[in-house]
């Protein structure tokens, strides 16, 4: 069975978001997906945002990080990154 899962960060109008839901369900995975985007997102439960999200769900893991480095500007400013 393939694992199945949705990751925020491809939401291109919530680019603050870094939540990832995983589910071997396609059905399971849209579910907790719709609540999170209701409760966290304030979208409107419809067909529309389900068709919306269905259309995210991709096959495999998530990956753990956005952006190699991304994270870390910022974090070590006083420090000179090595090149
Ligand atoms: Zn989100």
């Amino acid at each position: 069975m393939t694992r199945k899962y949705i990751d925020c960060r491809d939401f291109p109008s919530d680019a603050h978001c870094t939540v990832a839901i995983s589910a071997d369900d396609e059905d399971e995975l849209l579910a907790v997906a719709v609540q999170h985007a209701v409760s966290v997102h304030q979208h409107t439960d419809s067909p529309e945002l389900r068709q919306q999200i269905r259309t995210m769900i991709k096959d495999g893991m998530p990956a753990e990080h956005a952006l190699p480095g991304a994270a870390q500007s910022g974090k070590d400013s006083g420090r000179p990154l090595p090149h």
